[in-house]
Protein backbone atom coordinates (compact mmCIF):
# COMPACT_ATOMS: atom_id res chain seq x y z
CA UNK A 1 0.00 0.00 0.00
CA UNK A 2 1.00 3.89 -0.27
CA UNK A 3 3.21 4.68 2.33
CA UNK A 4 0.23 6.57 4.04
CA UNK A 5 1.44 8.40 7.33
CA UNK A 6 -1.06 7.49 10.18
CA UNK A 7 -1.46 9.38 13.61
CA UNK A 8 -3.57 7.16 16.31
CA UNK A 9 -4.60 8.65 19.09
CA UNK A 10 -5.09 6.28 22.09
CA UNK A 11 -2.55 3.67 23.22
CA UNK A 12 -4.53 1.12 24.93
CA UNK A 13 -5.98 -1.75 22.84
CA UNK A 14 -7.45 -0.45 19.63
CA UNK A 15 -4.52 1.88 19.13
CA UNK A 16 -1.83 -0.42 19.14
CA UNK A 17 -3.73 -3.31 17.67
CA UNK A 18 -4.25 -1.08 14.70
CA UNK A 19 -0.46 0.37 14.75
CA UNK A 20 0.37 -3.32 14.47
CA UNK A 21 -1.33 -3.95 10.95
CA UNK A 22 -0.63 -0.38 9.78
CA UNK A 23 3.20 -0.83 10.32
CA UNK A 24 2.84 -4.34 8.50
CA UNK A 25 1.32 -2.52 5.32
CA UNK A 26 4.20 -0.33 5.60
CA UNK A 27 2.50 2.87 7.22
CA UNK A 28 4.52 5.18 8.68
CA UNK A 29 2.34 5.09 12.38
CA UNK A 30 2.80 7.78 15.38
CA UNK A 31 0.51 7.07 18.55
CA UNK A 32 -0.21 9.55 20.86
CA UNK A 33 -1.34 9.06 24.16
CA UNK A 34 -2.36 11.01 27.34
CA UNK A 35 -1.34 9.24 29.78
CA UNK A 36 2.68 9.48 30.65
CA UNK A 37 3.20 5.72 30.04
CA UNK A 38 1.52 2.60 29.05
CA UNK A 39 -1.78 2.90 31.48
CA UNK A 40 -0.83 -0.49 33.55
CA UNK A 41 -4.49 -1.52 35.51
CA UNK A 42 -8.04 -2.63 34.53
CA UNK A 43 -9.62 -5.45 35.32
CA UNK A 44 -9.52 -8.58 33.17
CA UNK A 45 -10.82 -8.41 29.22
CA UNK A 46 -11.16 -11.32 27.24
CA UNK A 47 -12.51 -12.69 24.07
CA UNK A 48 -14.73 -15.57 22.91
CA UNK A 49 -15.25 -17.57 19.99
CA UNK A 50 -13.57 -18.05 16.43
CA UNK A 51 -13.70 -14.87 14.95
CA UNK A 52 -11.56 -13.00 17.74
CA UNK A 53 -8.96 -16.35 18.04
CA UNK A 54 -8.47 -15.87 13.79
CA UNK A 55 -7.43 -12.14 14.14
CA UNK A 56 -5.37 -12.96 17.45
CA UNK A 57 -3.95 -15.93 15.08
CA UNK A 58 -3.58 -13.58 12.45
CA UNK A 59 -1.21 -11.27 14.08
CA UNK A 60 0.43 -13.40 15.17
CA UNK A 61 0.19 -13.31 18.95
CA UNK A 62 -2.29 -15.86 20.21
CA UNK A 63 0.27 -18.21 21.97
CA UNK A 64 1.69 -14.89 23.53
CA UNK A 65 -2.04 -14.09 25.13
CA UNK A 66 -2.43 -17.61 26.13
CA UNK A 67 0.51 -17.20 28.35
CA UNK A 68 -0.82 -14.33 30.14
CA UNK A 69 -4.31 -15.38 30.03
CA UNK A 70 -5.50 -15.03 33.70
CA UNK A 71 -8.03 -18.31 33.73
CA UNK A 72 -11.67 -17.32 34.57
CA UNK A 73 -12.56 -17.78 38.21
CA UNK A 74 -15.69 -18.21 39.58
CA UNK A 75 -17.50 -15.78 41.51
CA UNK A 76 -19.94 -16.09 44.26
CA UNK A 77 -23.06 -14.27 44.47
CA UNK A 78 -23.64 -14.15 48.31
CA UNK A 79 -26.05 -12.43 50.68
CA UNK A 80 -25.33 -10.25 53.58
CA UNK A 81 -24.07 -13.38 55.87
CA UNK A 82 -21.59 -14.05 53.38
CA UNK A 83 -23.73 -17.26 52.17
CA UNK A 84 -23.71 -18.61 49.03
CA UNK A 85 -26.50 -18.00 46.82
CA UNK A 86 -25.03 -18.80 43.50
CA UNK A 87 -22.03 -18.90 41.32
CA UNK A 88 -21.11 -16.87 38.16
CA UNK A 89 -19.13 -18.91 36.53
CA UNK A 90 -15.66 -18.25 34.78
CA UNK A 91 -16.41 -19.28 31.39
CA UNK A 92 -19.71 -16.30 31.71
CA UNK A 93 -17.46 -13.84 33.21
CA UNK A 94 -13.76 -14.72 31.57
CA UNK A 95 -15.34 -15.28 28.10
CA UNK A 96 -13.07 -18.13 26.17
CA UNK A 97 -9.55 -16.43 26.79
CA UNK A 98 -9.46 -13.87 29.56
CA UNK A 99 -6.37 -11.22 29.69
CA UNK A 100 -5.46 -8.39 32.42
CA UNK A 101 -6.39 -5.44 30.07
CA UNK A 102 -3.18 -3.92 31.07
CA UNK A 103 -1.17 -7.34 30.24
CA UNK A 104 -2.63 -6.81 26.40
CA UNK A 105 -1.62 -2.99 26.49
CA UNK A 106 1.58 -4.05 26.80
CA UNK A 107 1.79 -7.10 24.75
CA UNK A 108 1.20 -4.80 21.62
CA UNK A 109 2.77 -1.74 22.30
CA UNK A 110 5.76 -4.13 23.01
CA UNK A 111 5.04 -5.86 19.36
CA UNK A 112 4.56 -2.58 17.70
CA UNK A 113 7.10 -0.29 19.79
CA UNK A 114 10.13 -1.02 16.98
CA UNK A 115 8.28 0.01 14.42
CA UNK A 116 6.59 3.01 14.67
CA UNK A 117 6.76 6.05 17.17
CA UNK A 118 5.21 6.33 20.58
CA UNK A 119 4.71 10.08 22.19
CA UNK A 120 3.46 9.77 25.79
CA UNK A 121 1.94 12.48 27.82
CA UNK A 122 0.26 14.97 25.05
CA UNK A 123 -2.53 15.16 23.40
CA UNK A 124 -3.91 16.47 19.89
CA UNK A 125 -5.38 20.40 20.75
CA UNK A 126 -7.64 20.70 17.06
CA UNK A 127 -7.30 18.91 14.07
CA UNK A 128 -7.73 20.77 10.27
CA UNK A 129 -8.59 18.82 7.50
CA UNK A 130 -6.56 20.32 4.42
CA UNK A 131 -6.89 18.83 0.56
CA UNK A 132 -4.31 16.48 1.28
CA UNK A 133 -3.59 15.88 4.96
CA UNK A 134 -4.85 16.45 8.74
CA UNK A 135 -2.88 19.45 10.38
CA UNK A 136 -2.31 18.70 14.12
CA UNK A 137 -1.56 20.65 17.17
CA UNK A 138 -0.85 18.84 20.33
CA UNK A 139 -0.68 20.31 23.88
CA UNK A 140 3.70 19.75 23.96
CA UNK A 141 4.62 18.34 20.68
CA UNK A 142 5.03 20.82 18.12
CA UNK A 143 2.07 20.57 14.98
CA UNK A 144 2.27 18.16 12.02
CA UNK A 145 0.71 16.89 9.29
CA UNK A 146 -0.42 13.12 8.62
CA UNK A 147 -2.55 11.76 5.68
CA UNK A 148 -5.23 10.12 7.86
CA UNK A 149 -5.96 10.51 11.72
CA UNK A 150 -7.45 7.53 13.58
CA UNK A 151 -9.11 8.39 17.20
CA UNK A 152 -8.70 5.07 19.53
CA UNK A 153 -8.71 6.95 22.43
CA UNK A 154 -11.84 5.80 24.53
CA UNK A 155 -15.54 5.93 24.91
CA UNK A 156 -14.52 9.92 25.90
CA UNK A 157 -12.89 10.32 22.77
CA UNK A 158 -11.12 13.50 22.39
CA UNK A 159 -10.40 12.78 18.62
CA UNK A 160 -14.12 12.57 18.42
CA UNK A 161 -14.81 15.70 20.35
CA UNK A 162 -12.95 17.82 17.95
CA UNK A 163 -13.72 16.21 14.49
CA UNK A 164 -17.32 15.13 15.39
CA UNK A 165 -18.44 17.19 18.07
CA UNK A 166 -19.19 17.39 22.04
CA UNK A 167 -19.43 14.08 23.80
CA UNK A 168 -23.21 14.74 24.33
CA UNK A 169 -24.14 14.37 20.82
CA UNK A 170 -22.47 10.50 20.99
CA UNK A 171 -22.44 8.97 24.21
CA UNK A 172 -25.49 7.77 25.80
CA UNK A 173 -25.53 7.70 30.01
CA UNK A 174 -27.46 4.18 30.77
CA UNK A 175 -28.20 4.94 34.11
CA UNK A 176 -25.28 3.47 36.45
CA UNK A 177 -21.70 4.25 36.88
CA UNK A 178 -19.25 1.69 37.95
CA UNK A 179 -15.79 2.29 39.84
CA UNK A 180 -12.58 -0.12 40.34
CA UNK A 181 -10.28 0.55 43.23
CA UNK A 182 -6.96 -0.90 44.65
CA UNK A 183 -7.28 -1.99 47.87
CA UNK A 184 -4.29 -2.43 50.35
CA UNK A 185 -6.25 -5.32 52.22
CA UNK A 186 -6.80 -8.66 50.88
CA UNK A 187 -10.50 -9.93 51.03
CA UNK A 188 -9.64 -13.28 49.67
CA UNK A 189 -8.79 -15.10 46.53
CA UNK A 190 -12.36 -16.30 46.08
CA UNK A 191 -14.35 -13.65 44.38
CA UNK A 192 -17.51 -12.42 45.72
CA UNK A 193 -20.53 -10.46 44.98
CA UNK A 194 -22.76 -8.44 46.90
CA UNK A 195 -25.97 -6.83 46.14
CA UNK A 196 -28.59 -4.81 47.40
CA UNK A 197 -31.25 -2.98 45.05
CA UNK A 198 -29.51 -0.87 43.07
CA UNK A 199 -25.97 -1.69 44.22
CA UNK A 200 -23.27 -4.01 44.31
CA UNK A 201 -20.19 -4.53 46.00
CA UNK A 202 -17.24 -7.27 44.59
CA UNK A 203 -14.24 -8.35 46.30
CA UNK A 204 -11.26 -10.76 45.59
CA UNK A 205 -10.89 -13.14 42.59
CA UNK A 206 -8.70 -12.22 39.90
CA UNK A 207 -10.62 -9.33 38.38
CA UNK A 208 -9.93 -6.32 40.39
CA UNK A 209 -9.21 -6.23 44.44
CA UNK A 210 -12.62 -3.90 44.30
CA UNK A 211 -15.62 -3.49 42.09
CA UNK A 212 -18.36 -1.68 42.21
CA UNK A 213 -21.79 -0.85 40.20
CA UNK A 214 -24.89 1.17 41.34
CA UNK A 215 -27.74 3.26 39.75
CA UNK A 216 -27.74 6.62 39.96
CA UNK A 217 -28.96 10.23 38.09
CA UNK A 218 -25.94 11.40 36.15
CA UNK A 219 -23.34 12.84 38.59
CA UNK A 220 -21.18 16.00 38.27
CA UNK A 221 -17.92 15.19 39.55
CA UNK A 222 -14.21 15.07 37.64
CA UNK A 223 -13.18 12.17 36.31
CA UNK A 224 -9.31 12.65 37.76
CA UNK A 225 -10.00 13.53 41.71
CA UNK A 226 -9.55 10.23 43.39
CA UNK A 227 -11.13 12.10 46.86
CA UNK A 228 -13.72 13.05 45.00
CA UNK A 229 -14.61 9.62 43.65
CA UNK A 230 -13.75 8.46 47.11
CA UNK A 231 -16.84 10.59 48.23
CA UNK A 232 -19.18 9.54 45.93
CA UNK A 233 -18.60 5.95 47.18
CA UNK A 234 -18.63 6.63 50.56
CA UNK A 235 -22.24 8.42 49.55
CA UNK A 236 -23.94 5.78 47.83
CA UNK A 237 -23.22 2.37 49.89
CA UNK A 238 -23.61 4.27 53.44
CA UNK A 239 -25.59 2.07 55.30
CA UNK A 240 -24.98 -1.44 52.75
CA UNK A 241 -24.80 -4.78 54.98
CA UNK A 242 -22.02 -7.55 54.44
CA UNK A 243 -18.66 -6.45 54.78
CA UNK A 244 -19.25 -3.18 53.14
CA UNK A 245 -18.01 -1.02 55.60
CA UNK A 246 -15.19 -2.45 55.83
CA UNK A 247 -14.13 -2.16 52.28
CA UNK A 248 -15.22 1.50 52.14
CA UNK A 249 -12.75 2.07 55.04
CA UNK A 250 -10.26 0.35 52.11
CA UNK A 251 -11.60 2.59 49.64
CA UNK A 252 -10.64 5.35 51.54
CA UNK A 253 -6.73 4.42 51.89
CA UNK A 254 -6.59 3.49 48.59
CA UNK A 255 -4.32 5.43 46.41
CA UNK A 256 -6.15 3.95 42.97
CA UNK A 257 -9.41 4.81 42.04
CA UNK A 258 -10.93 4.96 38.93
CA UNK A 259 -14.75 5.92 38.72
CA UNK A 260 -17.18 6.28 35.59
CA UNK A 261 -20.60 6.17 33.91
CA UNK A 262 -21.96 3.01 32.37
CA UNK A 263 -22.36 4.47 28.61
CA UNK A 264 -22.67 3.66 25.23
CA UNK A 265 -21.45 5.07 22.35
CA UNK A 266 -23.98 5.63 19.11
CA UNK A 267 -22.48 7.64 15.95
CA UNK A 268 -24.57 7.38 13.05
CA UNK A 269 -20.88 7.28 10.36
CA UNK A 270 -17.29 6.17 12.11
CA UNK A 271 -14.96 8.55 9.61
CA UNK A 272 -15.52 12.21 8.90
CA UNK A 273 -12.68 13.26 6.29
CA UNK A 274 -9.35 11.98 6.96
CA UNK A 275 -10.37 11.27 10.29
CA UNK A 276 -11.88 7.99 11.15
CA UNK A 277 -13.14 6.16 15.02
CA UNK A 278 -11.97 2.84 16.22
CA UNK A 279 -12.81 0.51 19.42
CA UNK A 280 -14.91 2.09 22.27
CA UNK A 281 -14.41 5.70 20.51
CA UNK A 282 -16.78 4.25 17.85
CA UNK A 283 -18.78 1.67 19.32
CA UNK A 284 -18.01 1.15 23.15
CA UNK A 285 -20.28 -0.10 25.34
CA UNK A 286 -19.09 -0.06 29.03
CA UNK A 287 -18.30 -3.32 30.63
CA UNK A 288 -20.53 -4.88 27.90
CA UNK A 289 -18.22 -7.36 27.41
CA UNK A 290 -17.18 -7.13 23.75
CA UNK A 291 -15.21 -4.24 24.07
CA UNK A 292 -11.64 -5.62 23.54
CA UNK A 293 -12.75 -8.10 21.26
CA UNK A 294 -14.65 -5.47 18.77
CA UNK A 295 -11.45 -3.28 18.96
CA UNK A 296 -8.91 -5.92 18.03
CA UNK A 297 -11.34 -6.94 15.05
CA UNK A 298 -12.36 -3.58 13.90
CA UNK A 299 -8.56 -2.29 13.83
CA UNK A 300 -7.87 -5.55 11.19
CA UNK A 301 -10.75 -4.65 9.34
CA UNK A 302 -10.36 -1.05 9.53
CA UNK A 303 -6.45 -1.74 8.33
CA UNK A 304 -6.89 -4.30 6.03
CA UNK A 305 -9.49 -2.13 3.99
CA UNK A 306 -7.30 0.73 3.60
CA UNK A 307 -4.30 -1.98 2.19
CA UNK A 308 -7.30 -3.14 -0.17
CA UNK A 309 -7.83 0.46 -1.18
CA UNK A 310 -4.11 1.24 -1.83
CA UNK A 311 -4.45 3.90 0.98
CA UNK A 312 -7.59 5.40 -0.07
CA UNK A 313 -9.34 6.12 2.32
CA UNK A 314 -12.98 7.00 1.19
CA UNK A 315 -13.27 4.00 -0.59
CA UNK A 316 -11.79 2.27 2.70
CA UNK A 317 -13.62 4.26 5.67
CA UNK A 318 -17.11 3.24 3.13
CA UNK A 319 -15.69 -0.62 3.27
CA UNK A 320 -15.16 0.05 7.41
CA UNK A 321 -18.69 1.03 8.00
CA UNK A 322 -20.03 -1.75 5.86
CA UNK A 323 -18.26 -4.86 6.84
CA UNK A 324 -18.00 -3.83 10.29
CA UNK A 325 -20.73 -1.86 11.60
CA UNK A 326 -23.28 -4.82 11.35
CA UNK A 327 -21.03 -6.72 13.89
CA UNK A 328 -20.49 -3.84 16.20
CA UNK A 329 -24.29 -3.52 16.26
CA UNK A 330 -23.91 -6.08 19.52
CA UNK A 331 -22.30 -2.96 21.41
CA UNK A 332 -25.79 -1.18 21.02
CA UNK A 333 -27.56 -3.78 22.90
CA UNK A 334 -26.46 -4.05 26.50
CA UNK A 335 -26.59 -2.91 29.13
CA UNK A 336 -24.59 -4.06 32.17
CA UNK A 337 -25.70 -2.43 34.83
CA UNK A 338 -29.09 -3.77 35.79
CA UNK A 339 -27.52 -7.08 35.48
CA UNK A 340 -24.57 -6.02 38.01
CA UNK A 341 -26.54 -4.44 40.21
CA UNK A 342 -30.53 -5.26 39.63
CA UNK A 343 -32.88 -2.22 40.94
CA UNK A 344 -35.33 -4.69 43.65
CA UNK A 345 -34.73 -7.85 45.58
CA UNK A 346 -37.11 -9.63 42.95
CA UNK A 347 -34.90 -8.96 40.41
CA UNK A 348 -31.38 -9.63 42.56
CA UNK A 349 -33.27 -13.17 42.76
CA UNK A 350 -33.77 -13.51 39.36
CA UNK A 351 -30.54 -12.61 38.09
CA UNK A 352 -29.01 -15.23 40.73
CA UNK A 353 -31.62 -17.78 39.50
CA UNK A 354 -30.32 -17.51 36.52
CA UNK A 355 -27.09 -19.20 37.46
CA UNK A 356 -28.63 -22.30 38.79
CA UNK A 357 -30.01 -23.88 35.75
CA UNK A 358 -27.03 -24.63 33.53
CA UNK A 359 -29.38 -24.39 30.43
CA UNK A 360 -30.38 -21.09 30.59
CA UNK A 361 -26.40 -20.39 31.01
CA UNK A 362 -25.38 -22.99 28.22
CA UNK A 363 -27.65 -20.49 26.22
CA UNK A 364 -26.18 -17.05 27.14
CA UNK A 365 -22.88 -18.52 26.27
CA UNK A 366 -24.46 -19.28 23.00
CA UNK A 367 -25.94 -16.09 22.01
CA UNK A 368 -22.32 -14.77 23.20
CA UNK A 369 -20.58 -16.88 20.95
CA UNK A 370 -22.95 -15.73 18.13
CA UNK A 371 -22.99 -12.15 18.39
CA UNK A 372 -18.84 -12.13 18.90
CA UNK A 373 -18.22 -14.65 15.84
CA UNK A 374 -21.28 -12.68 13.49
CA UNK A 375 -18.54 -11.50 10.39
CA UNK A 376 -17.24 -13.13 7.65
CA UNK A 377 -13.29 -11.86 8.16
CA UNK A 378 -11.85 -11.42 4.85
CA UNK A 379 -8.16 -11.98 4.12
CA UNK A 380 -6.51 -9.15 3.25
C1 LIG B 1 -7.09 2.10 32.42
C2 LIG B 1 -8.20 1.33 31.74
C3 LIG B 1 -8.87 0.34 32.44
C4 LIG B 1 -9.90 -0.39 31.84
N1 LIG B 1 -10.49 -1.38 32.54
C5 LIG B 1 -11.43 -2.15 31.97
C6 LIG B 1 -12.04 -3.22 32.67
O1 LIG B 1 -11.72 -3.45 33.82
N2 LIG B 1 -12.97 -3.99 32.05
C7 LIG B 1 -13.35 -3.73 30.76
O2 LIG B 1 -14.18 -4.46 30.23
N3 LIG B 1 -12.81 -2.73 30.07
C8 LIG B 1 -11.86 -1.92 30.64
N4 LIG B 1 -11.32 -0.87 29.94
C9 LIG B 1 -11.83 -0.59 28.59
C10 LIG B 1 -11.31 -1.57 27.56
O3 LIG B 1 -9.92 -1.47 27.47
C11 LIG B 1 -11.98 -1.22 26.26
O4 LIG B 1 -13.39 -1.39 26.39
C12 LIG B 1 -11.59 -2.06 25.05
O5 LIG B 1 -10.43 -2.80 25.24
C13 LIG B 1 -11.43 -1.17 23.81
O6 LIG B 1 -10.24 -0.45 23.96
P1 LIG B 1 -9.93 0.95 23.32
O7 LIG B 1 -8.46 0.93 23.07
O8 LIG B 1 -10.86 1.27 22.24
O9 LIG B 1 -10.27 2.01 24.50
P2 LIG B 1 -9.61 2.20 25.93
O10 LIG B 1 -9.10 0.93 26.47
O11 LIG B 1 -10.58 2.98 26.75
O12 LIG B 1 -8.32 3.13 25.63
C14 LIG B 1 -8.35 4.46 25.28
C15 LIG B 1 -6.92 5.01 25.42
O13 LIG B 1 -6.93 6.36 24.95
C16 LIG B 1 -6.22 7.15 25.87
N5 LIG B 1 -6.68 8.53 25.78
C17 LIG B 1 -7.78 9.08 26.32
N6 LIG B 1 -7.85 10.40 26.00
C18 LIG B 1 -6.77 10.66 25.24
C19 LIG B 1 -6.27 11.83 24.60
N7 LIG B 1 -6.88 13.01 24.75
N8 LIG B 1 -5.14 11.76 23.88
C20 LIG B 1 -4.47 10.57 23.76
N9 LIG B 1 -4.88 9.42 24.36
C21 LIG B 1 -6.02 9.48 25.07
C22 LIG B 1 -6.51 6.51 27.22
O14 LIG B 1 -5.56 6.90 28.20
C23 LIG B 1 -6.41 5.05 26.85
O15 LIG B 1 -5.10 4.57 26.91
C24 LIG B 1 -10.29 -0.10 30.49
C25 LIG B 1 -9.63 0.91 29.79
C26 LIG B 1 -8.60 1.63 30.40
C27 LIG B 1 -7.87 2.71 29.60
Amino acid sequence: MKNLTILISGASIAGPALAHWLIRYGCSVTVVEKAPALRPGGQAVDFKGETHRTVLSRMGILDDVRKLQTGGSDQLLIDAEGRTLAVMPGEFTGGELEIKRGDLARLLHDRTAPACEYVFGDSITSLTETPDGVHVTFERAAPRTFDLVVGADGIHSNVRRLAFGPESGFVRFLGHYYALVDLDQDFGRVGRMYNEPGRMAAVGGPKAPAFFVFASEPLDYDRYDAEQQKDILARTYAGMGWRVPEVLAAVRRSSSVYLDSISQVRIDRYSRGRVVLLGDAAYGNTLGGFGTGLAVVGAYVLAGELAAADGDHRAAFDAYERVFRPYAKVSENGNAGPFLAPGSPSRIRMRNWMFKYRFLLAWMMKMTDKFATDIELKTY
